[in-house]
Order: structure tokens, then sequence, then C-alpha cells
């Protein structure tokens, strides 16, 4: 397997004015080919600080696809330092000085000197025309002093880059591709990152010849696993299904567990409503982005306030008064009330404090969580400790709320 980097050209890149997109895309592109882009860097238009990346990036990288700085302005010389990193002098490239040519007589205009910068191609290598604007690109296999090599130059116009890539160098490629990646994404409910770390150490370990990665973010952690062999895929998920057991919510390229509990409710024909304090809203949006949710989930309220939970779920203002609202029988009333209001199945509500004030009154430090069902069987009710801030805590409260929900429906 050839290892691949990717390098990233432009100041813009360094700061929050513009997102480096063209690696992300050639990522993409690689995998399809059963590539692996093995690390991506970005670089402002520094000539001292390219040389060392494009020195370093010779030692360690078979492949250097690099995007940006081929344009005719100043801070354009991606080609000039590759050309000095390599000790090979630049030429004019006569077909590409043609096209130039041909491509503002179209347009009735002349081109100016530093266009002219744009047809010089390191000696050695061989041009990649570009076909939606002036700069072409570089296709550069084993370079003077660095056998077995490529180094691929790219417009940093992302059109004009992609269009670079189909038509001429992922032919180019060809040769060395493998089978297509295969993906296997795994989700979790309620398990914290390190816990999953541990737990499935052993079976990533057995499934070796899979690249796993762990993925924790605010809604869930996830398990992908990647590798050309769709049965070993398969055997991996049989093995952790069975080692996993409930902690292991959902399966596949997208969704959540959300989409687990509407998958669950749909199966059982049964209906949800929620009320939320804590995740104000986050439980319903989450659930109505789900298509052809309305089968399952009738909807609910957002009782942030005292007063909405009194007029919007019918609680007693004095009962919410004499328990706090970020408490257990404040938290079961809101579930059991929103499941007759709306008469479904399960009623979820969700209460708790999300900071950033700590409640003084109240025995509910920021990250407390309650969640409570209420179902055909009866009410439980929950406490959890969650970290992060206000707007992590949100989503994670409804994460967790929505997880308690699917262990029942299970
Ligand atoms: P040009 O001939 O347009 O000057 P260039 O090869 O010099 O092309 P840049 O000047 O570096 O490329 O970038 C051209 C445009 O493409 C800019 O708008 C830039 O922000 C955008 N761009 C550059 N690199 C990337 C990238 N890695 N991801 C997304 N957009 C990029
Ligand atoms: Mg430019």
């Amino acid at each position: 397997m050839p290892r691949i980097e990717c390098i990233a050209i432009g100041s813009e890149l360094l700061t929050s004015g513009r997102l480096d997109t063209n690696s992300v895309w050639l990522a993409e592109r690689l995998g399809d080919m059963g590539l692996t882009l093995r690390r991506k860097t970005a670089v402002g238009d520094d000539r001292e600080d390219m040389r060392r990346l494009f020195r370093e990036a010779l030692d360690r990288s078979d492949i250097i696809l690099c995007t940006g700085g081929l344009g005719p302005t100043f801070d354009d010389f991606t080609k000039e330092v590759w050309a000095e990193v390599v000790g090979a002098p630049l030429r004019e490239d006569p077909q590409a000085r043609e096209e130039m040519l041909a491509y503002y007589a179209a347009r009735n205009r002349v081109p100016s000197t530093s266009n002219f910068q744009q047809v010089l191609i390191p000696e050695g290598a061989e041009r990649v025309r570009n076909p939606a604007g002036t700069a072409p690109g570089v296709y550069w296999e084993d370079p003077k002093g660095f056998p077995g090599r490529r180094v691929i130059l790219f417009p940093g116009v992302p059109r004009e880059m992609k269009l670079m890539w189909e038509q001429q160098v992922a032919p180019r490629l060809q040769s060395l591709a493998g089978a297509p990646m295969r993906t296997l994404r795994m989700v979790f409910g309620s398990v914290p990152e390190s816990a999953l770390g541990e737990r499935t150490q052993a079976l990533r370990e057995q499934f070796g010849q899979v690249e796993w990665t762990i993925l924790a973010g605010i809604q869930h952690v996830e398990l992908v696993g990647r590798t050309p062999d769709p049965a070993v895929l398969e055997a991996a998920l049989a093995a952790f299904r069975r080692e996993m057991g409930p902690d292991l919510a959902h399966v596949g390229a997208e969704g959540g567990i959300e989409n687990a509990v509407v998958d669950l409710l749909n199966r059982r024909e049964q209906t949800l409503a929620v009320a939320e304090s804590m995740p104000g809203g986050n439980l319903a949006a989450r659930l109505c982005a789900i298509p052809g949710v309305s089968s399952v989930f009738l909807g609910g309220a957002t009782v942030y306030s005292a007063l909405a939970k009194a007029r919007l779920a019918g609680l007693e203002l004095p009962f919410i008064m004499a328990n706090g609202t970020v408490s257990e029988p404040v938290t079961i009333a809101l579930a059991k009330a929103i499941r007759g209001r709306l008469e479904t199945h399960w009623g979820l509500a969700v209460t708790g404090n999300a900071g950033p004030t700590e409640d003084k009154d109240g025995p509910a430090p920021i990250g407390t969580c309650l969640a409570a069902v209420a179902g055909p069987e009866g009410t439980e009710c929950r406490t959890f400790r969650l970290p992060g801030g206000r707007a992590e805590l949100q989503v994670r409260g409804a994460s967790w709320a929505l997880d308690m929900l699917r262990r029942k429906l299970l």
C-alpha cells in the first residue's frame, strides 16, 4: 500500500477564512480506489515553511498530493519551491504556453507577464492540463534523487482540482488501486469513550486486519471499522453484537440513538411523546429529522419554565415549587402527563441543569440530568451526571434519555 499524504497550500487555510475541503474530497476519492490517505497538512504561503514540509513529505510518503499556489499571483510559488527542493530547474512547457495563449485569445485578452510563470514545469515532470482554468498542474514520477515518489500538484480552486483528478490523475494511479474500502459504523448508547475503548480492545485486536477508529461525539460514541473484505466486517459485527449486547444501539452509515428508538417503535407499532425542559427542543428536533417519523412520534412540548410545565403539561405550580423543577417527582409527572395528553404508548421527559449558572436553591449541580420514561408498565426515572458546557449538555441529555427509552423498548 503506498503511503499517501495531502498538503493544502494557502495562508487562508490557516485562518477561519477558508476550510481545506480539497483534502477531504481527495481522501474520499482515494478511499473509493482502495487507497488510504495517511496524513494531511495545511501550510501558509511561506517559502521556508513549504521547503521544510516538502522535504519531510518526500521522506515519509510515496505519493504527495498538493493543492494551491499554482496561480499567477505573488503568493503562488508551489512549483518554484518544489523545483528547488528536488533540485530540478523549471522549464517552459511549449504546449502549456500554447494553451494559455489560446485561452486568452478566445477571450479577447492578452496574458500578463506573470501568467507566463504558470506555464513553467519542473524538468522531468509532466504537465496536467487544466480544462477549467489557466494554471496547469504537475504530475511528477520519480523526481531526480527520489525514486519511487510521486508528487502531484493541483490548483487550489476546487472545481479545477476535481476535474484534473478525475480526468488525468486518477487514471494514472489506477494501477496502485486496491479493493474499495467497506465501512462498518456502530453507534453506542450511554457508553463513555474510555469505556468503549477498553471494552472493545480485545475484539479490535482479534479483527486486526480492520482499521478501527473511535469517534466520540456529543450525541454518542461510535466505532468505525474499515477494510476491503465485507465478510470480515460481517463477522466483526456479529462478534461486537455478542460482546456489547444492548450497548450497541445502531449500525449504519448514518444515524444515531434516535434512529434506533424510531426503528424499535416502528417494529412494535407504538407511539411516543416528549416533554423536554433541559434539552430545549433537541429531542424533538432529532426525532423529526428522521423521514417518516410521524408514524411513531406524535410530538411534545418544550416545557422550559415552571409556567410551561403547568400550562402545557398540566402540572400544579405548588407541586413544582415544592419539589423543584429538576426533581424526580416533577420529571415523572411530566412523562406521565405528556403520555396522557397525546395518548401515546410512551412518554419521555427530561429535566436538568445545563448551566452556566449553578442552581443555588436546588440539589442539581450543572450537568445533572433527569430522564423519566412513562410506558405501559409504569414509570421510571433516572439521574445522570453528564460532562460538558451548556450546548453539549442539552444534546447529551437528550441522548441519554433516548437511550434509556431504547433499552426499555428492546
Ligand atoms: P489560482 O489560479 O486561482 O490562483 P491557485 O492554484 O493559486 O489558483 P489558490 O490561489 O491557492 O490556488 O486558491 C484558489 C482558490 O481556491 C481560493 O479561493 C482558495 O481559497 C481556494 N482553495 C485553495 N485551496 C483550497 C483547499 N484546500 N480547499 C478549498 N478551497 C481551496
Ligand atoms: Mg492563487
